[in-house]
């Protein structure tokens, strides 16, 4: 024991000397190669250059060139980490996190020292941190304390291509930093994109350079179905074991280059189709024929816990193969070593803005034809490979060219709130890349009208300036604000939090009965959200070291309980420092239910005679999501958080309501709301009334 505990001490003292003097761990020689075989590297010094020279520069390759990880470190080593920060942006937190990982590896520091990551509710930073990977949100954030993001001296704007809405705010806004900054602390932009139409960026910033960098790639041999399949998951299924065992009687595959690198990629477009796919093979592997590999499935979704998302970089053991289930996420965001094999079901999951009633919703649509490109290329970039279009190709061929830019089919609501914060105020003439469409702006603007964050002259109040501060959108923080008047702020704190996490119920396949009897123990006629408060105050009363045991007896999430608890402590900090104060309803549940009419009121329904909901903003028919704790129950009005369209209307997190209570709560749209005469006559007059809103 005694020899134990010298030993232990070394070690320690040496860490300490090692954290004192900052020496970054050995790197091991083959990341060094695997850095330098990047075809990034080869443009290296003429990347410096450029760098030097412009302001701002445009970089255009195809994914896996090295960009993302390679750039960033390029300006580290020469000089830019010394004028400030080096921040990376990236759409998904997912991307962000895993990649800055890999980044520290390569740099050999600890994550969240030198190299650190900033997402929504984690922010791992420290005073050391010169390369930043963080979502654009965040950044968006960040230039709402600082309008001139002055600790800053070079912004990235990575995936460019993407053009989500965040991106394309960031657009506009260091476009005029850039220039406010020019002579005191100079910034420099760099854009980075996937695809070629890289015209409109450069025509943006004054016709910035465009550095075109070589990637690699192999052909890819395409394959469609020859009918349209009504089903593209069992489709992927039977796809994926089909590649798997082909190796069994096609002998014209060649069994060691698959030893190299053999892996499926399959695109899904969301967690239930990539946890669905998941249990149907997990079902059939026992089941495979002799002589088959190992099939190993990897699910990669936000959602998915750090660890598990990590596994899909790690290579397969010899003799099996991965399976990689993933969203739009491994389009071009990250780059995993060894696909040969693509299944792309031409599906994606889409934010989808009805400028008409002014909701969102989350749709299931087909990809544009350079998203396909983007995903047969995945399967090309280390070897030849093979794509399987689980759609005909006549399909194909009607497909869009590209994608639609989120800005213009998306709720701008929250972005007009973060823009009037840092002082921008007429929206209309803000210098967008591309602008929003006139009916989604003027719906934004009148959503925020009736959350009151906005009032009739267009300004911010009061209400709306606490709104905009807290990292949530405006309906969320519009329900919070609301919870404080009916008292019951805490309760609606911790329902947040919980809505935050996408799901803290862990469902293992084979146990489906079971579960459905444990989560009986936490239900609750008062809908969805009474239930996850049932489930937070249980978790609440274990002791914390039999949490770990009560989570898995009640087929609760530990890890998203606790990221739960920590975006509550979060979110409780911002309630603190805005002086607004905590307080618990206890039992009084009709008080949560008013806070949430009024951030959510546009999202209620009513039950018809076919036992359906019609929506009571356009009277469409929709249907409680049989996730739902209130699917058998059918109370007569009800409030959702979420609408999916597949090829049906789901509304998931439900709270029943009283129809009486709508006018009471939100007299700006339903006191004036009575017949469908008078809500068009409304509609005409919000139409003439955008010069009100202009300024
Ligand atoms: P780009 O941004 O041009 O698409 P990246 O810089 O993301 O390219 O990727 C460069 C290389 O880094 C790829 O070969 C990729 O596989 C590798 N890489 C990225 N993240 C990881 C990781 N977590 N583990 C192992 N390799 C990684
Ligand atoms: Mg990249």
């Amino acid at each position: 024991v005694q020899l134990q505990q010298i030993s232990n001490d070394k070690i320690n003292d040496n860490n300490n000397l090692k954290n004192q003097l900052e020496i970054p761990k050995e790197i091991p020689k083959e990341i060094k190669l695997q850095k330098e075989s990047l075809p990034v590297f080869t443009a290296k010094d003429a990347l410096l250059k450029n760098f030097k020279e412009h302001s701002t520069v445009i970089i255009i390759s195809e994914t896996g060139t090295g960009k993302t990880t390679q750039i960033p470190q390029y300006l580290y080593e020469n000089g830019y980490k010394d004028n400030g920060i080096i921040a990376i942006t990236q759409p998904r937190r997912v991307a962000a996190v895993s990649i800055s990982k890999r980044v520290s590896q390569e740099m050999g520091v600890e994550l969240g020292d030198q190299v650190g990551y900033c997402v929504r509710f984690d922010d791992k930073t420290n005073e050391k941190t010169k390369l930043k990977y963080m979502t654009d949100g965040m950044l968006v954030r960040e230039a709402m304390l600082d309008s001139s993001l002055s600790k800053y001296s070079v912004i990235i704007l990575d995936e460019a291509h993407e053009r989500t809405l965040n991106t394309d705010v960031l657009f506009g806004l260091l476009k005029s930093i850039q220039k406010r900054r020019e002579k005191k602390n100079p910034l420099k932009i760099i854009i980075m994109s996937a695809t070629l139409d890289a015209e409109l960026f450069s025509q943006y910033f004054n016709n910035a350079p465009v550095l075109y960098i070589e990637g690699r790639q192999f052909p890819v041999q395409i394959y469609y179905t020859e009918e349209i399949q009504k089903d593209y998951v069992d489709a992927a299924l039977i796809t994926v074991l089909q590649i798997h065992i082909a190796h069994l009687t096609d002998k014209s595959i060649n069994k060691e280059e698959e030893e190299d690198g053999g892996d499926i990629l399959v695109f899904l477009t969301g967690r239930d189709e990539i946890e669905n796919l998941e249990k149907l093979l997990l079902d059939r592997i026992p089941r495979l024929p002799v002589g088959s590999k190992d099939l190993i499935v990897c699910p990669i979704f936000s959602a998915l816990p750090q660890e598990q998302q990590m596994k899909v970089f790690e290579k397969a053991p010899k003799g099996s193969r991965k399976v990689i289930l993933a969203t739009n996420i491994a389009e071009t965001s990250l780059t995993i070593n060894g696909i040969r094999y693509v299944v792309d079901s031409g599906a994606v999951k889409s934010k989808i803005f009805n400028p008409k009633i002014g909701i969102d919703s989350l749709n299931i649509i087909p990809i544009s034809k350079a998203s396909a490109k983007q995903r047969t290329g995945r399967a090309g970039r280390e070897f030849e490979g093979k794509c399987y279009r689980l759609y005909t190709q006549e399909t194909f061929e009607k497909l869009d060219t590209s994608s639609i830019p989120e800005i213009k089919r998306s709720n701008i609501a929250n972005v007009i709130l973060q823009l009037k914060t840092i002082g921008i105020n007429d929206i209309l003439s803000f210098d967008f890349l591309e602008s929003p469409p006139v009916a989604s702006v003027i719906k934004s603007l009148e959503l925020l009208f009736c959350l009151d964050a906005i009032s009739d002259n267009g300004s911010l109040t009061e209400l709306g300036k606490k709104m905009a501060l807290f990292p949530l959108d405006p309906m969320y923080s519009k329900t919070l604000i609301k919870s404080i008047e009916f008292e019951c702020s805490e309760e609606v704190l911790i329902i947040i939090s919980i809505l935050s996490v996408e799901s803290i119920f862990f469902t293992p396949k084979e146990k489906k009965k079971e579960v459905e009897d444990v989560k009986k123990i936490f239900f609750s006629p008062d809908g969805d959200h009474i239930t996850f408060l049932n489930v937070f105050r249980e978790f609440q009363k274990s002791k914390p070291q039999q949490q770990q045991q009560w989570c898995f007896d009640h087929f609760i999430n530990l890890k998203s309980m606790i990221k739960v608890l920590n975006v509550f402590e979060q979110l409780v900090k911002y309630c603190i420092s805005l002086k607004l104060p905590i307080v618990s309803c206890g039992s009084d549940f009709d008080r949560i239910k008013k806070s949430f009419i009024g951030g959510f009121f546009l999202n209620t329904a009513i039950l018809q005679p076919d036992k359906k909901y019609k929506t009571m903003v356009d009277n469409k028919e929709i249907q409680i999501h049989p996730t739902s704790f209130l699917f058998d129950q059918k109370p007569q009005h009800i409030l959702y958080n979420e609408l999916t369209i597949t090829t049906k209307a789901f509304a998931r997190n439900i709270i029943p309501i009283e129809g009486s209570w709508l006018a009471e709560i939100c007299p700006k749209y339903y006191g004036t709301r009575l017949t469908k005469q008078q809500q068009q006559q409304q509609q005409q007059n919000s139409i003439q009334s955008i010069d009100t809103f202009k300024n």
